[in-house]
C-alpha cells in the first residue's frame, strides 16, 4: 500500500482538528473575527489549523504546508484573550500546549507549493460552521503535481444512515468512508445516472452562480431543486453516490474569483478514487503544482463521470 504512513498521520490530524471544531460548537458561540478579506475565522479554525501543522511537522517536517490561516491576527495584544481560548482548545488533543506555541504551530501553514506539500481548510465552510450547518476539515497531500493522500473530515454530515463522516482517499486505491473515529470503513463510488433517487445536484449555499446551476442541471436532465450545503461535504455527497453533480460557477458578483486550492485538493482526490471526474467550468484539470489559487482555470465541475461532458456541453452553448 502506497503513503500508509501519510494517510495514518492525516487521518489522525484530521480527527483531532475536528474534536477541537465539534467542542468549539458544543461549549460556546462561536464568534466571527474579521480576516482583512472581510472573511470570517473563528477560535476552531486557528485551533485546528495549529494541531494539524504540529501533527503533520513532528513526522514530516520538510513538508511544506500550504493552509488557509495565518497567525498575525493573533499575535496582537488585544487578541492575547482569543490566543488563550484557542490554547485551550488545542489543550483537548495535546495538554502541555501553551500561548506561546500556538501562533508558530499556526504558520507552519505559511509554506509554499512545492514538489510535494500539503494543503490544509482547518475549517472549509466556516460560515457553515457559525450557522451550525455543514464544514469540513480538509486535508490532502500533492507530490510533482499529482493529489495522492486526501482526507475530508465532516463531522455533522449524515449519509446512508451514517453521522459524522471521514471520507480518506489514496491515489490508485480508491475512496473509503467511516465514522469520524475511523470505525466502520466501507469503500464508496459514484452512482450511475440511471439512479433516478440520486440524480440530483449539489451546490455552495452562497459562492456561486445559483441562477446559472438550476440551468445547467435542468440542461443535463436534472429536474430536481439543488441541495444547498456548505464546505466539501459536497465532494463527499458526490463521491458516496447521493448526487451526480457539483457545480461551482463563477458568481456574478466575483466574475473573476480565482478558487482556493485547499477548497478542493481533497475533494477532488475523493471524487476521482470513487469514480468520478473533476474539471473547470472549460474542461481543464485543476492543476496543483502552481499556486495557492488556481491560475488558469474557472469555477469547478464535478461529477459521476457520466454526465461531465453533457454538463460542459451545455456549458458552453
Ligand atoms: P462553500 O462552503 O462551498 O461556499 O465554500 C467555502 C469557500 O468558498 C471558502 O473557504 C472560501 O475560500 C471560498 N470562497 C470565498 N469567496 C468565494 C467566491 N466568490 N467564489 C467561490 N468561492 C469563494
Ligand atoms: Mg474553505
Amino acid at each position: 500500500m502506497a503513503y500508509e504512513k501519510e494517510k495514518e498521520i492525516a487521518i489522525a490530524a484530521v480527527q483531532a482538528a475536528a474534536t477541537i471544531c465539534e467542542k468549539v460548537r458544543a461549549e460556546m458561540v462561536p464568534e466571527a473575527i474579521e480576516k482583512s478579506d472581510k472573511s470570517p475565522v473563528t477560535v476552531a479554525d486557528f485551533g485546528a489549523q495549529a494541531i494539524v501543522c504540529k501533527m503533520l511537522k513532528d513526522v514530516f517536517p520538510n513538508d511544506p504546508i500550504v493552509g488557509e490561516e495565518d497567525a498575525d491576527d493573533l499575535r496582537t495584544p488585544e487578541m492575547a484573550a482569543r490566543l488563550t481560548q484557542v490554547t485551550g482548545y488545542v489543550k483537548a488533543v495535546i495538554p502541555d500546549a501553551t500561548d506561546d506555541q500556538i501562533p508558530g504551530w499556526i504558520d507552519q501553514g505559511n509554506g509554499d507549493v512545492s514538489p510535494r506539500y500539503w494543503t490544509l481548510d482547518p475549517i472549509d465552510g466556516t460560515k457553515g460552521f457559525l450557522r451550525g450547518d455543514q464544514y469540513a476539515v480538509a486535508l490532502a497531500m500533492v507530490e510533482d503535481g499529482d493529489l495522492k493522500v486526501g482526507v475530508l473530515g465532516c463531522p455533522a454530515l449524515t449519509l446512508n444512515g451514517r453521522s459524522g463522516i471521514l471520507f480518506v482517499a489514496v491515489r490508485g486505491e480508491g475512496t473509503m468512508m467511516m465514522d469520524m473515529d475511523g470505525n466502520n470503513p466501507e469503500k464508496i463510488s459514484v452512482t450511475s445516472s440511471s439512479d433516478t433517487a440520486n440524480f440530483r445536484f449539489v451546490e455552495s449555499v452562497a459562492h456561486s452562480d445559483q441562477e446559472l446551476h438550476s440551468r445547467i442541471a435542468q440542461a443535463a436532465g436534472i429536474t430536481t431543486e439543488a441541495i444547498r450545503m456548505d464546505s466539501q461535504a459536497k465532494y463527499g455527497t458526490v463521491a458516496s453516490g447521493n448526487a451526480v453533480l457539483y457545480l461551482r460557477l463563477p458568481s456574478p458578483k466575483y466574475p473573476g474569483y480565482r478558487e482556493k486550492i485547499w477548497d478542493h485538493a481533497a475533494g477532488v482526490l475523493v471524487i476521482e478514487e470513487a469514480g468520478g471526474k473533476v474539471t473547470d467550468m472549460h474542461g481543464k484539470t485543476l492543476d496543483f503544482s502552481k499556486e495557492p489559487r488556481f491560475v488558469d482555470t474557472q469555477g469547478v465541475v464535478v461529477s459521476n463521470g457520466e454526465i461531465h461532458d453533457k454538463v460542459l456541453a451545455v456549458l458552453t452553448n
